[in-house]
């Protein structure tokens, strides 16, 4: 028997991809991915795995950031990993440098104090930069200016559930603006002042402060002290114009300018959270229980077995019941939200 194997050949993905595949997905949407050149082999297993599970199908754009030029490896083996287009952008030197309005002998003394106190990333200047970068600044990079809605992602994330929906329409159809899939509380160590500012914020712009919003998942005292609770941020889907919204970019600046992303080390999961649950409305900020996800050391596990069959992790790890996770809590305020506005 004698045949012939006919191997398709595709076009060199190797020094281009603009022999790209149509976009399928039908939202003003994008991958963003702060990375580090170093970052490129964790990122390939996560980028596998979102283009197996969800993106062969929609082909939405990846939009690949970082403060020095990425090289042409981790060009040429991210771009074999997709049929969609792909941008990557530099981010501008100012939006990664310390501010003139930092001391930057106070700024070396904290380091130091907080890196003896065992906090994680305590010593850090470049994670201060990420987390700062991450909360005032990805969403002005002028390669996401053609974008209403991203998914944010991280290299060596997990994501275990075909995705048989696209999220990004869903979130633009429900009048979504943030979404989660893990939720914990901060060590209080990184943000001693963060809730005294963000009350400073408050009072001096109560207008930017919507009615119906999520204070109480925040605050277990109407706003007194803040609970820690927060959404994890290296899993995002949402709005970009929730934070290009003059409420945001104010409050960024407020936070910005009171120096805790230098002195202190708050990150870009509290700002976030703390903004959603402050200017959004209740039913703007969403968990995607059927996205299964994990960011070590904390997994997002659907339980329900109609979910389960679509996935592969193990839900008897799944942390959103853990007493260190603020999931359950979520959840419960939902139902008692949706109770209380049905019965007006
Ligand atoms: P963790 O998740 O809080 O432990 O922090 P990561 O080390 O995962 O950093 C968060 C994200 O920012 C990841 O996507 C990293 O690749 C990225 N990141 C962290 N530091 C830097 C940096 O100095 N430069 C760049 N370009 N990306 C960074
Ligand atoms: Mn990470």
């Amino acid at each position: 028997l004698k045949f012939k194997l006919e191997i398709p050949i595709k076009e060199d993905p190797v020094h281009n991809n603009f022999n790209h595949t149509r976009q399928i997905g039908k939202a003003k949407a994008c991958f963003v991915i702060l990375i580090r050149n170093g970052d490129l082999h964790e990122f390939r297993a996560t980028m596998r795995q979102l283009e197996d599970r969800f993106n062969h199908k929609y082909n939405y754009p990846y939009v690949f950031l970082n403060d020095v030029p990425f090289t042409e490896e981790f060009k040429k083996f991210t771009r074999a990993l997709t049929n969609a287009k792909i941008e990557y952008g530099l981010i501008p030197k100012k939006q990664w440098s310390v501010p003139d309005y930092i001391d930057t002998e106070l700024l070396e003394e904290r380091l130091e104090e907080l890196e003896d106190d065992g906090v994680m990333y305590g010593g850090s200047l470049s994670y201060r930069h990420m987390c700062r970068y991450e909360s005032g600044f990805f969403f002005r990079h002028k390669l996401l200016d053609k974008y209403d809605y991203y998914w944010r992602v991280e290299p060596g994330v997990q994501f275990y559930c075909n995705i048989d929906f696209d999220p990004f329409a869903y979130i633009r159809d429900h009048d979504i603006k943030y979404t989660f899939t893990v939720s914990l509380r901060e060590y209080p160590e990184t943000i001693p002042t963060l809730w005294k500012t963000v009350k400073e914020f408050i009072k001096k712009y109560p207008q930017y402060i919507e009615k119906d919003n999520l204070m109480e998942f925040i605050s277990d005292d109407n706003g007194k002290t803040y609970n820690l609770c927060h959404f994890w941020s290296n899993f995002e889907i949402g709005d970009l114009n929730l934070w290009r919204s003059e409420a945001y970019l104010k409050f960024f600046d407020y936070l910005d300018r009171k120096g805790g992303f230098f002195y202190e080390r708050w990150g870009d999961a509290p700002v976030h959270s703390i903004a959603a649950a402050l200017f959004l409305k209740k039913h703007q900020v969403h968990f995607f229980n059927e996205i299964g996800y994990k960011h070590e050391p904390f997994m997002h596990c659907p339980r329900e077995e109609k979910l389960q069959l679509k996935c592969h992790c193990d839900p008897n790890k799944n942390f959103d019941f853990d007493s260190y996770s603020c999931t359950g809590k979520f959840i419960d305020l939902v139902s008692k939200w949706k109770h209380e506005k049905f019965r007006g």
